[in-house]
Order: structure tokens, then sequence, then C-alpha cells
């Protein structure tokens, strides 16, 4: 049976998929994008019923096409994010085959490229680029085990409210996704604990202008990929409910009990980490130095946007959080359930190549990767700060499809006689 041959094979069809077919056709790179599901899969199927983007829809698109019927400054429901890319991939004609799954890729012994098995049949390509997410596999500590009687989800499978049995619940970790989960199950009349850890709290809005628009004027999405080893901090941001700044004071205030970072549970009861106090005034240390930021760009540029004195108010610490609950038993609180946020990891298991390091995460510059042919896109930090996100995955895809382009030439090179 003859193989099928591509230049260039990107695995993965969600916005950095569909961003890399855009750039390869713009390079005249032929190419042809795997997924093994749907376009943009994990918008629909990995992702809570009432997720909206964190970013308004002037912002979280690529530069090729806007919501269309839909108010700029809104925050596009998680299906209408998902079809704005199944619209894109049509106007670029992207060649996508939905349905097939990559299961292994090894490089061809004696001969360039790579052999890629699939679930429908063997490919031949040039370079392979691994478009798979940065969000693969959701990561939950082992903390409860799997046997103690409570429901334990990670926040990728967490749908709605009427999902989880009756009683508490207690959600870990208070970036995006545990703040939104956690705010959305109060508002459905749970019991909520969240156990916050460091993050970041940009204001959603400040003098007229949301934080995405901040971050952009500000340098802060451009800022480059951190040094090996430096903890990245969540950010703690909701499009919600037309969009407002996280206030964890004011959740405490509406019933729900904080508590530190979870570190331990032993015979039913859960350790919390002295830390809550600490966390809540990093988190607003960080939200005043986006402010004084903001302030001195609209000084340095003379713009008249309206003062708004009020955003640097902050109202006094909870008691919850000023008398920090260190040891809960679950039982005992009426905790049914857990909801894990607390990230995700990588899964490569099915690259067979020479591009990763001891601890299995990829080696590269910027996407390139250490093995000749083999590129990453999507990643955390791939480049910037702004890489794993919807606008800052397109320009990552720029540069990659260059660096192919550069390559491909120097194999076209014949020297003449
Ligand atoms: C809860 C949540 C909310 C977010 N909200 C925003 C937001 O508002 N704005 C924003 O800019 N970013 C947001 N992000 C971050 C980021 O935009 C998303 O994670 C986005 O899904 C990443 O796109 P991607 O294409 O890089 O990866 P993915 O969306 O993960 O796409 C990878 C694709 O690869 C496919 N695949 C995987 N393995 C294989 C294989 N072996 N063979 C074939 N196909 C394969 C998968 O099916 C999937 O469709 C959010 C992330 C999360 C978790």
């Amino acid at each position: 049976m003859s193989i099928e041959k591509v230049d260039t094979l990107v695995v993965g069809a969600g916005q950095a998929g569909v961003a890399m077919s855009e750039h390869l056709s713009n390079c005249g790179i032929p190419h042809l994008v795997l997924e093994r599901q749907r376009i943009a899969e994990r918008w629909r199927s990995e992702r809570w019923d009432s997720l909206v983007a964190n970013g308004p829809a002037w912002h979280d698109r690529f530069p090729g096409m806007e919501f269309s019927g839909f108010d700029a400054d809104a925050f596009a429901p998680k299906e209408r994010v998902a079809d704005y890319f199944v619209d894109y991939a049509a106007m670029i004609h992207a060649p996508i085959r939905c349905g097939v799954e990559v299961m292994e890729v090894r490089r061809n012994v004696g001969q360039p490229g790579f052999r890629v098995e699939t679930s429908n049949g063997v490919i031949e390509a040039n370079s392979v680029i691994a478009a798979t997410g940065p969000f693969q596999k959701p990561v939950i500590p082992t903390v409860v085990p799997d046997t103690a009687d409570i429901v334990q989800i990670h926040s990728n499978a967490y749908r709605n409210p009427e999902q989880l049995p009756r009683g508490g619940v207690l959600v870990v970790g208070a970036g995006s996704s545990g703040a939104q989960i956690a705010d959305e199950l109060q508002r459905s009349g749970k019991r909520v604990y969240l156990s916050i850890g460091p993050h970041d709290l940009p204001p959603r809005r400040y003098r007229g202008r949301d934080f995405v628009w901040w971050l952009g004027v500000l340098g802060k999405w451009d800022v480059p990929a951190l040094e090996p080893g430096t903890e990245h901090v969540t950010i703690a941001v909701s499009g919600a409910h037309g969009g407002h700044t996280v206030d964890f004071r004011r959740l405490a205030g509406q019933g729900m009990t904080l508590v530190g970072r979870t570190e331990s549970c032993k015979g039913g009861v859960m350790h919390f980490a002295a830390d809550l106090v600490e966390n809540i005034a990093q988190g607003n240390a960080n939200t005043l130095s986006v402010l004084d930021e903001a302030d001195a760009y609209v000084a340095r540029n003379g713009l008249d946007f309206p003062e708004e004195p009020e955003a640097r108010e902050v109202g006094a610490d909870p008691q919850c959080v000023t008398d920090p609950i260190l040891e809960l038993n679950l039982a005992e609180a009426g905790i049914t359930s857990i909801i894990w946020a607390t990230g995700f990891a990588l899964d490569y298991s099915w690259l067979k190549v020479d591009a990763f390091d001891e601890d299995g995460k990829p080696k590269h510059q910027r996407g390139v990767s250490a093995e000749p042919g083999i590129y990453f896109l999507g990643l955390p930090w791939q480049s910037r700060r702004g890489s794993s996100f919807i606008w800052g995955v397109w320009h990552d895809a720029r540069y990659l499809a260059d660096q192919i382009s550069i390559q491909r030439e120097y194999r076209a090179y014949n020297p003449s006689a």
C-alpha cells in the first residue's frame, strides 16, 4: 500500500492548529492538519457549560476575522469561541482532517523526515508540529485518596452545579477556573470553601479600558518567556456576568469560606497552609501595581481617561482571612465533593523523538525543538506570556512558519554545476 506523504503535518486543530495552517499557507508550505475529534474540541467538551472567554471578543480572536454578530466588548460563550475557529478554518481553507488521531511519530532512519502512525494509517512528513494544547492532562494532586467517600473531579470535568451531589464543596485553586467555578457554585446556593494559592489579580477594567488592553499597551502579554525554573503565577480573571474583577473578599462577604493552599489530608481532615492572608495581600499588590503602571502610562501619553480612585479601595479582610481555618474535617463540614482547579500537564507520549529533557518537558527555542523538523505550538510561555492564549498563539505560529520555510529553502538548494 502506498504511504501518504505531506511536507508538514500539524497535530491538533485547536486554535493553534488553525493559526499554524494559516501561516503555512501564507508561506506556500503544503501541509495537513490532523485532529482526533472536532476543530476546537476542548472549547466544546472540556470546559464548563457557562464558561465565556476571559477576554472581550475584540481581543480574544485572530487578526483576520472578527466575531460576527457579537458585541466586540462582550465575552463570547465557549461554543461561540469554538464556532469562531470552525468558521476561521473554513475561511482560510485549512486542510483539516477530523477524527484522525496521531498515535506515534518517529524519525525515519537513514532518510529525512518522520513516520507518523495515525488511527487511519501511516503518513510521512518532513516536519511535524505538535499543536496539541497547553492544557492536555488534568493534574489532581495526590492529597485525598480515591477511596475516600467524597466525589473528586478536575475543573475540566466540571459542567454545572447540578452535576454535584447535595452538600458543600471544596474548590482547590483560585486561578480563573477555580475562582469562576466557586462563584457559580455559591450563586447556586451551595456551601463553598475555596483554597487560594498565589495569584495575579488584574483589575477587570480601569479608567475605561479592559485589562487585556492595559496588559497589551504595557507590554505584559509580550513579556518574554520565563527563565527555566521560574514559577508561572496564575491569573484570576473572569468574563462571567459581563466581566468583573475577581474579588475574594466580596465572595467571603457573601458566605464563601476562604482557606490557604491545600497541603494534605489525614483521616478525612484537610490541612491548609497558613498563607491565606499573604496570598490575598499579594493579589491586591498585583492589582495596585497594574493601576500604578496604567496611571503612569496615562500621564506619559497625556491621555484624557477618566480618573478612577475607587479602584484602589480595598475592603477589610473578612474573618476567614484574619483567622484562617488550617484544618477542616470534610464530613463534619458537610463537604461531599472536591473540585481540583489545579492545572494541567503536557502529554507528548506519542512523540517518540529527541525533543524532551529528563523531566519530559519540551526542549525548544520559541517552539523550534531540539529535534530538527519537530516544532511545538501553543505551549505556556512558548515565547511570551500570551503564547497559550488566542491572540498570542497566532503570532507564535507565524514565527514557526517562517522557520520551517527557511529550512525548506536550504533543503531545496541545488548547487549549480
Ligand atoms: C478553562 C479555560 C479557559 C480558557 N479561556 C481562555 C480565554 O478566554 N482566552 C484565551 O485566549 N485563552 C483561554 N484559554 C487558554 C487557551 O486559549 C485554551 O487552552 C485553548 O484551548 C488552547 O488552544 P490550543 O489549540 O493550543 O490547544 P487545544 O485547544 O487543547 O487543542 C489541541 C487539539 O489537539 C487535539 N489532539 C490532541 N492530541 C492529538 C493527537 N494525538 N492526534 C490528533 N489530535 C490531537 C485535541 O483534540 C485538540 O482539539 C483557556 C483555557 C482554559 C483551560
